[in-house]
């Protein structure tokens, strides 16, 4: 668990001792043609091979969902681990040793109790498996539910015996501090004894996306009168409720597969689905989603079903995640079926194959927003209210056009015009802007535009380009991301001469910038090669159309002066010229194209 000093000799041996080829065969069977060797994508869901691996230039990608990058970023992807915990399981395989970061004592600190925590947690997880081996009445009751082995050994499944002091006796046997196991909320403490908080209970362990156990949940064998059917683990050194999606462990894969992701309430929802074969599911474990948990799934999906249970709590539950989930540009759709009937239910009453027929099909949550909020209005001031609610609602939705869209069904079902619900919208657009710092990460990818790939492509093709970028000052009229990567690859080609690219994805990585790999491998293993063309010409105009850009933002600036009166006669000439400066550059322009 300590942290792993990540330097660029270490990747490049790693690289050397493994193959992109041999390493990405474990999960996709490739096949050979010419130089590369192709094969279905284990990112989306595919029939004809788009996924391509380059053996030369040590990359892969996907020309189906421009997923690309190294060796390193593929593990990471299927794995779903971050940097440095795929640096260190790649070190392992190919037998590099791995040099440790020297930390602080208290950082040390808490990665130990971190670990020690953790380990706790995994001896007791062992402990309810072998319980569960030897109770009939337990195996009974999950095989009654369908879970079958497989499944119990996928999610150990496991049994908390019925004595008051079983588990605490085993922490004693072992040498386990029963301080450390009372602060994870395994036992509890009264008058120096520790007793058992889990009892005659069938034990769902909680792991995280990296499969560490870091809570428990617990449901009664049999329903009875104010003992309560669920407990769950506190929150603890090492569990925040909100920061884990169950089950994605073992259903991420399938998530990315079938590109959306069903979201339950509980653990038992999730089983229900998972045994019939819907595995592309999680849990969020009974609370509204939180940043934490959009998060996580969007490393996965942009879309997901919410299937509550169909009663007014679920309906308010999926309605609490919408507004968080619209934000961070989810497709949300929404699946309630007949009163009360929550997912193990419509497993045994609907059956598998129609349940994914109503699940595939199920409607966007937004429209249910709508529908419901106007379908009893009895006075004017229902009306306002329900007006501002769904219109807070859909001012959380990035895409302006898909917001326009839903303003006009609001329109047509409250009788308002347009203007009238646009005055309304700016209201929660000027606090959204209050509230929300930048997160300029979200959705980065959906801004990049054919000519930035066109520039870097053009550049990774002749990396000597970029010595004109700043030699002419042309480094202004650029984005601020191309300009910095622009500026990496000069440096790098100014200390040696030559442009590796294993460093270069390195870069990416260590500065979060992930996505720049996608558009590096596209560009390495497209077919549009500049091979023949006039690349110092196709360079230049993507140049003049960068100034020009640049000109006609200046334009409209100098514009709306003009327009509301503040022009001073310097705005005025300098409008005059910024406007024969646009003329000049696209007559240039012309020249290029
Ligand atoms: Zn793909």
């Amino acid at each position: 668990l300590t942290p792993v000093k990540i330097t660029n000799d270490l990747i490049e041996e790693i690289k050397l001792k493994l193959d992109i080829v041999d390493v990405i065969s474990e999960w996709v069977s490739l096949k050979k043609t010419g130089a590369n060797y192709k094969g279905c994508c284990p990112f989306h869901n595919e029939k004809t091979p788009s996924f391509v691996v380059s053996p030369d230039k040590q990359i892969f990608h996907c020309f189906g969902c421009n997923t690309g990058g190294d060796l390193i970023s593929f593990v990471e992807k299927i794995e779903n681990l971050n940097f440095p915990e795929t640096v260190t399981k790649l070190a392992e395989k190919a037998g590099v040793e791995i040099k440790r970061v020297n930390y602080d004592p208290k950082t040390i600190e808490k990665i130990s109790k971190q670990k020690e925590f953790l380990d706790i947690n995994t001896k007791t997880r062992d402990f309810f498996i072998n319980n569960l081996k030897k109770n009939l009445k337990s195996l009974n009751y999950l095989s009654s539910r369908k879970i079958d082995e497989k499944i119990i050994n996928d999610f150990y499944i496991g049994y908390a015996r019925e004595e008051w002091e079983s588990l605490s006796d085993y922490f004693k046997k072992e040498n386990i501090s029963l301080s450390k196991a009372s602060e994870l909320g395994l036992v509890k403490e009264k008058n120096g004894r520790y007793y058992d908080t889990f009892r005659k209970r069938i034990i769902f362990p909680i792991l995280d996306h990296r499969s560490n156990t870091v809570a428990f949940g617990a449901r009664v064998l049999e329903n009875k009168k104010d003992v309560p059917k669920y407990i769950n683990s506190k929150d603890s050194f090492i569990y925040t409720k909100g920061d884990v999606l169950y089950g994605l462990h073992k259903t991420a894969n399938k998530i990315r597969e079938k590109e959306y992701a069903i979201v339950v309430e509980g653990y038992t929802d999730l089983l229900s689905l998972y045994q019939v074969g819907i595995k592309n599911v999680v849990a969020t474990l009974g609370t509204a989603f939180t940043e934490k948990q959009t998060l996580l799934l969007k490393r996965y999906t942009n879309k997901v079903v919410l299937f509550y249970d169909s009663d007014s709590s679920g309906i308010k539950a999926s309605k609490r995640s919408l507004e968080l989930l619209l934000k961070k540009g989810f497709d949300v759709r929404g699946l309630f079926l007949e009163e009360g009937m929550d997912p193990d239910e419509a497993v045994k009453l609907i059956g598998k194959n129609e349940l994914i027929e109503k699940i595939e099909k199920s409607c966007s949550l937004v429209y249910k927003v709508i529908v419901d909020s106007f379908s009893d209005i009895k006075n004017p001031s229902d009306l306002a209210s329900s007006i501002d609610y769904v219109v807070s609602v859909l001012s959380n939705i990035p895409n302006e056009l898909e917001q326009k869209q839903w303003l006009n069904e609001v329109c047509i079902r409250s009788g308002f015009s347009i203007q009238d619900l646009s005055k309304v919208l700016k209201k929660y657009k000027n606090k959204e802007v209050k509230n929300t710092g930048n997160n300029k990460s979200i959705n980065f990818l959906d801004k990049i535009n054919d000519l930035d790939k066109k520039l870097i492509k053009i550049v990774l093709f002749k990396n000597e380009l970029c010595f004109k970028v700043f030699d002419q000052e042309w480094e202004k009229f650029l984005p601020n991301y191309i300009r910095d990567l622009f500026f990496e690859i000069k440096q790098e080609l100014q200390k040696t001469n030559k442009l590796s690219l294993s460093d270069l994805l390195l870069k990416c990585k260590k500065n979060d910038l992930n996505w720049l790999e996608n558009i590096i491998s596209e560009a390495l293993m497209g077919k549009d090669t500049y091979e023949g063309l006039d690349i110092e010409k196709e360079f230049q105009g993507c140049i003049l159309k960068y100034k020009i850009k640049l000109l006609e933002k200046q334009k409209n600036s100098n514009l709306s002066k003009i327009k509301n009166n503040i022009a001073t006669d310097k705005t005025l000439r300098e409008h005059q010229a910024v406007v024969e400066e646009i003329n000049k550059t696209k007559k240039l322009l012309s020249v290029f194209e």
